[in-house]
């Protein structure tokens, strides 16, 4: 199970696994420019990912709701079907998981520099 991200937008990228205990989703898998943790939010909020609808002459979007409860817990995952033709699939990023152009990291990320960790 997968969910659009409500950060950067991009379909299927939060995993999410559904238990007894509630929801519980993943680090966005767009981890180079958005890595958003949807697991928290602020008490009561409110997010939400949009995304086109798999039906490829349709103009209409699919969007996951996040709602948070008093602690600021996902405690809802909703997924809202296309408005225009009902649909609830996204559309399917070919070559998703195969990224041959970039075999390993980028040492140079941003984000990183500032972090270094000391050596012994
Ligand atoms: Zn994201
Ligand atoms: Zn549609």
């Amino acid at each position: 199970m997968a969910a659009i991200c409500p950060n950067c937008h991009l379909p299927e990228m939060v995993a999410y696994i559904v238990n007894d205990e509630g929801t519980h989703p993943l680090p966005c898998l767009n981890q180079e420019v958005c890595g958003v943790i949807v697991a928290r939010s602020t008490p009561y909020g409110h997010l939400m990912g949009s995304a086109p609808c798999a039906t490829s002459d349709c103009q209409g979007s699919v969007r996951d709701e996040y709602r948070y409860d008093a602690n600021g817990r996902l405690s809802r995952l909703d997924r809202v079907r296309c408005q225009l033709c009902g649909t609830d699939k996204t559309e399917v990023i070919k070559d998703a998981g195969s990224t041959p152009e970039r075999p390993l990291p980028d040492p140079r990320m941003p984000g990183i520099a500032g972090r270094r960790v000391p050596h012994g």
